[in-house]
């Protein structure tokens, strides 16, 4: 039977539920159980990929081509087990679904409410993974902080699921601040109190308590945050700012959140987490022998959440390499030819990052411009691969006016073109090439030395890709198609012969880095950009 832990939030957001419930659901993992992790996200957009970077941060994409909250991608990558569509609900799918069973006529002769009808399909939701029969223990965490009027239904959707299935079967994590007032000394447990009382009004009691904080929370203060929160001292967890969030997972083994976790589902403790490879990781990331700067080029970079799947991934195949990897966010629309050497000479290498529209684009095509000619090791993730496509075309090639089609329709040399089958879309939500996609490699090319073998796949997420009318005289001239979807012909890599490393993927690689297994790719690059700041030293 399969035991449920919902972890909501208290006081304000950002105190990372999502790497807490990542950390937990890690821990309990290395003890033998099986684990996986949902998120349920108050919003009405039925899913993330029509929100602005700006406001959501990146949008993940899952192997079955879900697009999903960031969150999940620290699922994955703490995990290393793939999530899917499953583990993302939002209210406006919820919404979707109640709606269409209602003119389905499911609900004939009644009313339909947000109570029981849109708690109910909460419910069924949250328990979908569960009835997989895969996992022993399903977490959820809800998006929002208690008390947010739009969160209401899951709160009390939870309630209800607890109360359905027993207090041995359902807890609740309510994860808090414990703010430190400088003018006092003090550490303050109010909000706490506060944010408890709240969920008590909804009537919930939560199991365990979390309670962010930048100091250590002293015994006498978990007594009294125990004592007004009606929990057991063990219950009331510190959860202390960390230098990484690969800390937090071990953070939590010291104040011994699976035991307690475990004993309040009374589930066996079975073995203590076998934490040695995520120990070794660590400490490859925390002693680097050498350090690197990457300049990433993109137009979200005031949030560095628009990223977020990068970052992890250089923070992965850093530690692969031994190497500190320092990233720096670059605005591509700042970028012209003639400042092009003075904002990159210092970087090591290069990332020009995904991306649509037509804001900050010549940018990227002039940086690679700068890094083809420079030999500056470049990686180019689906905009920016497109972009290499179109600098090479109008550089190399002569191709005057080379562009993609998402930029200029009527474009002289449309080296990028709009893909067959999404010329006749209009609708904007979930219509694009999305999930998980076949790709053979070439052997003898830098991509088949990353991965190694021939037959891959990637994930996902974009609408236009490389015009194949074109490929020969690339190919002609240096610029080589290394991989290829088998299916479609659709050039899924490029790269350069006779550049120490210069390759564009059309697919996102940082969907699929984890601790466990950084990708090949970026492991690749970072090494390049390690050479050649070795070279530019000498
Ligand atoms: N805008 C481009 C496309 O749709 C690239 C998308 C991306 O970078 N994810 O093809």
């Amino acid at each position: 039977m399969t035991k449920y832990i919902f972890v909501t939030g208290g006081v304000t957001s950002s105190l990372g539920k999502g790497i807490i419930s990542a950390s937990l659901a890690k821990l309990l993992q290395a003890r033998g159980y099986s684990v996986t992790i949902q998120k349920f996200d108050p919003y009405i957009n039925i899913d993330p990929g029509t929100l602005n970077p700006y406001e959501h941060g990146e949008c993940y994409v899952t192997e079955d081509g879900a697009e999903t909250d960031l969150d999940l991608g620290h699922y994955e990558r703490f995990l290393n087990v793939p999530t899917s569509q499953a583990n993302n609900v939002t209210t406006g799918r919820i919404y979707q679904n109640v709606i269409n069973k209602e003119r389905q006529g499911e609900y004939l002769g009644k009313t339909v409410q947000v109570v029981p009808h849109i708690t109910d399909e909460i419910k069924r939701n949250m328990r979908l993974l569960g009835e997989t029969g895969l996992y022993d223990i399903v977490i959820t965490e809800l998006g929002g902080t208690v008390g947010d009027i739009e969160s209401l239904p899951f709160i009390e959707a939870v309630r209800q699921f607890k109360w359905e299935e027993g207090a041995h079967n359902a807890i609740v994590i309510h994860l808090t601040l414990i703010p430190y007032l400088a003018a006092a000394g003090e550490l303050k447990t109010k909000p706490t109190q506060h944010s408890v009382k709240a969920l008590l009004e909804y009537g919930i009691q939560p199991d365990i308590l979390v309670c962010r904080s930048e100091r250590s929370i002293s015994l006498d203060i978990r007594k009294k945050i125990a004592l007004f929160c009606n929990v057991n001292v063990n219950a009331v967890v510190e959860s202390i700012d960390a230098s990484t969030i690969y800390d937090v997972p071990l953070l939590m083994m010291k104040e011994q959140l699976d035991k307690t976790v475990l004993s309040k589902l009374k589930l066996a403790q079975k073995n203590e987490p076998d934490m040695e490879k995520w120990k070794d990781f660590l400490g490859r990331l925390k002693n680097p022998t050498s350090e690197i700067k990457i300049g990433l080029i993109g137009k979200y970079v005031e949030l560095p959440d628009a990223y977020k799947s990068i970052i992890e991934s250089f923070i992965h195949a850093g530690a692969k390499n031994e190497c500190k990897v320092k990233v720096e966010y670059i605005h591509s629309e700042g970028i012209y030819p003639d400042n092009a050497g003075e904002k990159l000479a210092h970087l090591d290498g290069v990332l020009v990052a995904p991306g649509f529209g037509s804001r900050g684009i010549e940018g990227k095509i002039d940086t690679i411009k700068y890094v083809r000619e420079k030999n500056v090791p470049f990686f180019g993730i689906c905009l920016g691969m497109q972009c290499a496509v179109i600098e090479f075309g109008r550089n190399v090639l002569n191709l005057q006016g080379a562009n993609t089609t998402e930029i200029e329709e009527g474009s002289t040399h449309p080296v990028i073109n709009m893909m067959e089958d999404q010329k006749n879309i209009t609708a904007k939500g979930g219509t694009m090439r999305l999930g998980s996609y076949a790709c053979d490699l070439k052997k003898g090319t830098k991509a088949y030395a990353a991965y190694g073998k021939t037959h891959i796949t990637e994930r996902h997420r974009h609408r236009y890709e490389f015009n194949n009318a074109y490929l020969k005289q690339y190919e002609d001239a240096g610029m080589i198609a290394s991989g290829i979807n088998p299916e479609s012909n659709l050039v899924e890599i490029v790269e350069l012969k006779n550049h120490p490393f210069f390759v564009g993927g059309q697919f996102h690689p940082e969907l699929k880095s984890t601790v466990a297994n950084p990708h090949p790719l970026f492991v690749k690059f970072v090494a390049a950009a390690m050479e050649f700041a070795k070279k530019k030293t000498k």
